[in-house]
């Protein structure tokens, strides 16, 4: 890693890992990292969990696998050109989705709502959880003991209750303080990822017509532009061609303007990047065309009534699955015994949590069907 701006995070200036470990040879501290995060089970569940649609729906549309290996790749090209940790925004980017529950955000409302009474349940929250605890495969300790930096832009938002618990890395929510540039940029890189993948997914299913999505001006501005460089093409290279425009318009817009901010603070450390206001920004303009489009997909994808129908559906198996384990937590796997004899709600949250869509619903038929075993 070299030419790192000086408000960078560095390993040099790092405030480490929770339990000391020798320094890794081949490789950064923030590399390593980013490996234990993919050698995770955790990761691998992603590919089997939903971000809009469920798995089953179809073998081209996103899952959360593909969705952080988006972000992780736009997060690596801001960083680059801000002069900022690669290796770092890519082991945040890859871990952000970890705690996710099956069935996206449905099924995240639908837990947090079962633990109401249980101290509730954060998906980011949950992804800290999972490096910092739930992840078994090291000797000397729990999780996956990665770097402070990385575990602070993994929790990218947190109540302040919660915050009180969590040592260290919920001091900033109690300061006000930001994360590093790397945080930011990891946050934004999720924003950019997911809207403009959920335009195409919602374009490929056929709930938005390209039509409707015509009314966005994001859309309609790089659409133009796509039509008259290629007037000849099929509707499926189009809509490419002005997804990838829109993601560069976004990508640049948000560089510039992120050093606008950093010159305009007169940035020279870290320590002033959590200091001063969240640095990592859209301009206005960009901003506002990004709402709009956010908007329409929330009216015309997130709400549409085959999304509203699947969302229904996870919500009543994630409901069913909760009361049932605690009615009785020795249905739980055995592994999740020990803790559901200290803390059951959280038992059970954490085994429901790390279900894939498809293990969700296989569980839920053996519970509830009565031909099943
Ligand atoms: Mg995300």
């Amino acid at each position: 890693m070299h030419n790192l701006a000086p408000y960078a995070v560095t390993e040099v200036t790092s405030r480490g890992r929770q339990h000391h470990e020798v320094r890794p040879t081949g490789r950064s501290e923030f590399q390593r990292d980013r490996d234990r995060i993919i050698h995770s089970t955790a990761f691998r569940r992603l590919e089997y969990k939903t971000q809009v649609f469920v798995n089953h729906e179809g073998d081209l549309f996103r899952t959360r696998l593909t969705h952080s290996l988006e972000v992780a790749q736009i997060g690596r090209s801001i960083a680059r050109n801000l002069h900022l940790n690669e290796d770092l925004v890519e082991a945040i980017s890859l871990a952000h989705d970890l705690g996710h529950t099956p069935f996206g955000h449905a099924g995240q409302d639908a837990l947090n709502t079962c633990m109401k009474t249980h101290g509730g349940f954060e998906h980011n929250l949950q992804s800290l959880r999972v490096v910092d605890q739930l992840e078994d495969h090291y000797g000397a300790f729990d999780g996956l003991n990665l770097c402070f930096e990385t575990r602070e832009g993994i929790l990218k938002h947190c109540s302040l209750k919660n915050a009180r618990t969590l040592g260290e890395v919920g001091e900033r929510f109690l300061n006000n303080q930001r994360p590093s540039l790397e945080a930011q940029i990891a946050n934004l890189a999720d924003e950019i990822a997911y809207n403009n993948h959920d335009v195409d997914d919602g374009l490929r299913s056929g709930l938005v017509t390209l039509e409707q999505i015509s009314t966005v001006r994001l859309f309609a501005q790089h659409l133009a532009v796509a039509r008259q460089t290629y007037p000849a093409i099929s509707e499926r290279r189009l809509i490419h061609e002005t997804i990838r425009r829109m993601i560069h318009t976004l990508v640049t817009d948000l560089i510039h303007e992120t050093e606008k901010n950093i010159a305009a603070h007169a940035i020279q450390s870290l320590h002033e990047v959590r200091t001063a206001p969240p640095l990592a920004a859209f301009s206005a303009a960009v901003h506002e065309l990004n709402q709009e489009l956010k908007a329409f997909l929330r009216t015309h994808l997130y709400r549409h009534f085959r999304v509203m129908r699947m969302s229904a559906k996870a919500r009543r198996i994630i409901g069913d699955l909760f009361q049932v384990f605690m009615e009785d937590s020795r249905l739980l796997p055995p592994h999740f015994q020990p803790q559901a004899e200290i803390d059951c709600p959280r038992a059970v949250a954490d085994y429901i949590a790390g279900m894939t869509d498809r293990y969700a619903i296989k569980e839920h038929r053996r519970l509830f069907a009565v031909e099943e075993e």
